[in-house]
Order: structure tokens, then C-alpha cells, then sequence
């Protein structure tokens, strides 16, 4: 059942929560009569003492679970701890007070955010091999689509966008990356892993034969958490081909400080900073999605981006061949300053050691629990890896387990996702938590593993221990109960 503040309402008692003799009676003198609402149109607002309306939210906000309460091992999504000094430093007032249009005409008054967020571009170059970056696009999705109009411009500048028209996508790509390319109005062809989880090279081929390939999309390390070893066969049989070679680095905590994209081949490039450079996400916050780019591209580029000429720093706007903006002013900047301080703060060597820690965490989490979960690709994973349920006792399956591991206290992982193995359990623990935290996690999942066995009926009624039980998830998708009248309204049926 859940309480909502109606059900907390203490008619008669005000907001100091002391008795009052009377309610207040009629309209207090002075108040014009149109500005009186008549009871058809009135809010409904509980009588409640402000203390209980402290207690109420307080109480909700222990139910919620972040990363702040514990390990949230949440595959692809890296839910790692983000330092706080980052929001204090985002939120100074030199920053939080600027105003969007402020330093068109005049940016004498903002040299510094100029200066951080061109730094910001450089750094995320230098990271990924690319020659020049936007900052603009708002997400990682957004980014994806900033990158298929990229390739869409160059094919049809090179007047080839008659006959290429198809993008590629492995079946180990993020779900997003097909839709971005079909939001592009790319027709999109998917290939099949090889049995190792990895681009076969013979499919690839095949695909690319009729010569209307305008590039391929390619994640890596892949939704399976495995490094494409043969990327620089990859890449060039699609330059070969006439086809532009895009790297979803969403996830860069897999490589990052470690190799670069743009050595791979890659001409087009996102990243997303609320993953890999700490910004908090979840919930639909902002986040962004900065695109990077060889130098041949570079003219695409959405702007306004930055410039440094004789120590100053301007905004410069889209060139004339390019895509114009493709987010109004100049992107999600409290996002870019968070990453700024994060690579400040860390340098180089700090990224690089982030990644060792959490390819690292990933891998000792899939040894520990190679006796209770089955990893149908067993190589070496990076960030993450993904599991299986077949083979867990008693019919136990993949929600039963998400379901279990949130009575015993942690966030569950990804889970049926990536589609291509079966009933996927997708752990990113990220390099974040400490050797205990992940020997508490194992511990959890062995647990239910045990429970599996002796008493599946446990397991298999989890969550038991939540204030809402298991949902029905496409009835909350398409139903979804978000006011207190329509939440009566469910109850009484
Ligand atoms: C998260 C993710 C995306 C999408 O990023 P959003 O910011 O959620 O739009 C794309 N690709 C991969 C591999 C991801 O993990």
C-alpha cells in the first residue's frame, strides 16, 4: 500500500501542528473577490503540521536506493560514485549566474567558462585520438544522432547519398544505435556476433558487398563487455568500402587512458560524460553527449564551439557547410564543468588508473561467481560482463534474482539486456567500490544461488522485503499512475 501525504492530512491542525480553536471562516478582508477560486476549481491540499510533511518526505527518501546507500551495479549505465566537489564547483556563482546569451556581442565577461569549456574539448580529443569536438549534444543517444546527420552531410556532399543509404549495426551494439541511424532515415542492417561475441568478419563483408554501406556503428568494448580484437580489420574493410566508421563511447570507462578510438580507425566519435566523467545520472537528469571527429570532418560540426586566438577565447559559430546547432546555446555546461574537474583532478594517469580498477572490478566479480553464474562468452570481459540464468536451480530466473538481490539490500544489475544471450544478467560494478563492497555483492548473489536451491519459493516471490511488490511493467509503461487522484482511484478498484 502506498501512503501518499492525503493520508497523513490532520484536519483542524495548521503547520505548527498546535490545535486550532476554529477553522479560519470565510474570505480574510482586503482579498478582491476575483482572486478568490470557487470550490470547483480549488486544490486539494491536506491540512498537515510541517513536521509531518518533513517526516513524510524524509521517509521517502530512505526508500529510494542510489549510489550514495551502496554498490549499484547496473550494466552499460555505470552508476559509479561521483565526488562531490564537482557540484560544489559546478554551482560557484561565476558559473550557475551566466547567462546563455552573455559574451555574443561582448565575451570579455566570460573568458573563463570559455576557457574550460575549450579545454574541456581539447582533453576529450587528446583521451580519444580525435581532432576537434562539440560539446552541444545533450545525451548519448543525441550524440548519435549528431554523428549519423555527420555522415549523412559527407555522403551527400560527396553526392553519394542516392546510393548509400544503410548503416551497420552489430547485434553487440547499444539498442540505441540503431534507432539513431533510422531517426537519420539510414536503413539499418544488422549483423550477427561470431561465436566468440565479436563482428564476423565474414558477415561484415557480406554487408558491405552492394556498395550502399554510409558507415557502420560500432560499440566497443561491446554490449558483451568484450574488446573487438580484429577492429582494425573492422574499420578498414568499411573505409575500403566508402563508409565512415562511428565509435559509440558511452562506456569509455572500459578503455579509457588506456587506447584511443581514433587509433582504431574511427572517424566519428560520443562520449558520454554522466558515465565515464562523472556527472550523477538516473531519472532522466541531464547529461551530455559531446561528438568528436577527424579533421576531415571537422567543418560538420554543431556549434557554436570555441576558439583561442592571441590569449582570448571566443565563441565561434557552425560553419556554412555544416549542421548548424543541434541544441539551443551551447549544450548542457554544468554537465561539461563536472567533467572538466574530474579529468583536472585525476589527469591522465588517474584516468587510466579508473579503468585498471574497473575492468579489474569486473573480472573479479565474474571469477568469484563462475560456480553460480553462467557467462556463455568466456574471455577476459572489460567494465563489465554479462551472465546468464540458465543453469540457476529450480527454474530461479534472471527477475527472480534482480527481484532477491533488492530484499538483501543492493540495486540489481542490467537485466535482458543485451538481447542476445539468453535471460542476460549484465554486472558493471565499476571502479568505484571497494574490494569489500564486491565481496558483498558476490556474497548476495551466492546467496540467492543457495536459496535457489533449498527454498526457491523465496526467491521467486522477491521482492519481499520492497514497499511495492513486482510490477506489471508494461501496464506501469502504459498506465502510469502519477497523481494522488488517479492512485485513489486504482486503490478503490
Ligand atoms: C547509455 C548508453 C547510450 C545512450 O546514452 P544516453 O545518454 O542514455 O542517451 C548509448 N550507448 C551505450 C553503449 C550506452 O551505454
Amino acid at each position: 500500500m502506498i501512503t501518499t501525504i492525503f493520508d497523513k492530512a490532520a484536519p483542524g491542525k495548521n503547520a505548527t501542528g498546535f490545535m486550532t480553536d476554529k477553522q479560519v471562516e470565510g474570505v480574510p478582508a482586503g482579498i478582491p473577490a476575483s482572486l478568490i477560486r470557487d470550490a470547483a476549481d480549488s486544490l486539494e491540499i491536506p491540512d498537515i503540521p510541517e513536521v509531518e510533511i518533513v517526516r513524510h518526505y524524509t521517509e521517502l527518501s530512505r526508500k529510494n536506493y542510489g549510489v550514495d546507500n551502496g554498490i549499484y551495479p547496473l550494466g552499460s549505465c555505470t552508476m559509479k560514485y561521483n565526488p562531490k566537489i564537482n557540484e560544489t564547483l559546478t554551482n560557484l556563482p561565476g558559473f550557475r549566474d551566466i547567462h546563455p546569451l552573455q559574451g555574443l556581442q561582448d565575451n570579455r565577461g566570460i573568458q573563463g567558462i570559455l576557457q574550460l569549456l575549450h579545454e574541456t574539448s581539447l582533453m576529450l580529443a587528446e583521451i580519444t585520438g580525435m581532432d576537434a569536438f562539440t560539446l552541444q549534444p545533450a545525451a548519448g543517444a543525441h550524440g548519435e544522432f549528431t554523428g549519423n546527420l555527420i555522415i549523412k552531410k559527407y555522403i551527400m556532399m560527396k553526392g553519394l547519398d542516392k546510393k548509400k543509404n544503410k548503416i551497420i549495426v552489430p547485434d553487440t551494439s547499444h539498442g540505441t544505435n540503431p534507432a539513431s541511424a533510422a531517426s537519420c532515415n539510414f536503413e539499418v542492417i544488422e549483423i550477427k556476433s561470431n561465436e566468440q561475441g565479436l563482428v564476423d568478419l565474414d558477415q561484415l563483408a557480406q554487408a558491405l558487398a552492394p556498395g550502399d554501406v554510409a558507415g557502420i556503428m560500432l560499440t566497443n568494448p561491446n554490449t558483451l563487455g568484450l574488446f573487438e580484437e580484429e577492429i582494425l580489420k573492422v574499420t578498414k574493410m568499411v573505409h575500403d568500402a566508402g563508409g565512415l566508421c562511428y565509435y559509440d563511447g558511452a562506456n569509455l570507462n572500459g578503455l579509457c587512458g588506456v587506447c584511443r578510438p581514433g587509433d582504431m580507425g574511427f572517424d566519428i566519435i560520443h562520449v558520454n560524460l554522466h558515465k565515464t566523467f562523472s556527472t550523477p545520472h538516473g531519472g532522466g537528469g541531464p547529461g551530455a553527449g559531446p561528438v568528436g571527429v577527424k579533421a576531415f570532418l571537422k567543418e560538420l560540426l554543431p556549434g557554436p564551439r570555441t576558439a583561442l586566438k592571441d590569449g582570448k577565447y571566443s565563441f565561434t559559430l557552425p560553419e556554412q557547410a555544416g549542421l548548424g546547432s543541434i541544441k539551443a546555446f551551447h549544450g548542457n555546461i554544468g554537465v561539461v564543468i563536472r567533467a572538466y574537474c574530474y579529468m583536472k583532478a585525476l589527469g591522465l594517469s588517474g584516468l587510466r588508473r579508473g579503468t585498471e580498477c574497473a575492468v579489474l572490478g569486473a573480472n573479479y566479480v565474474k571469477v568469484m561467481l563462475k560456480d553460480t553464474i553462467c557467462v556463455p562468452y568466456q574471455r577476459r570481459c572489460y567494465h563489465e560482463f554479462v551472465g546468464s540464468d540458465d543453469g540457476f536451480p529450480n527454474h530461479v530466473n534472471t527477475e527472480d534474482i534482480a527481484k532477491r538481490m533488492l530484499d538483501l539490500g543492493v540495486h540489481a544489475p542490467t537485466i535482458y539486456f543485451p538481447i542476445l544471450v539468453h535471460g542476460a544478467i549484465m554486472i558493471e560494478p565499476t571502479e568505484t567500490e571497494a574490494l569489500a563492497r564486491l565481496d558483498g555483492l558476490v556474497n548476495i548473489i551466492k546467496q540467492i544461488h543457495k536459496e535457489a536451491e533449498e527454498t526457491p519459493a523465496i526467491v521467486k516471490s522477491a521482492p519481499n522485503d520492497m514497499p511495492v511488490k513486482r510490477l506489471d511493467q508494461v501496464l506501469a509503461a502504459r498506465n502510469p499512475v502519477l497523481t494522488v487522484k488517479a492512485l485513489k482511484k486504482m486503490q478503490e478498484k
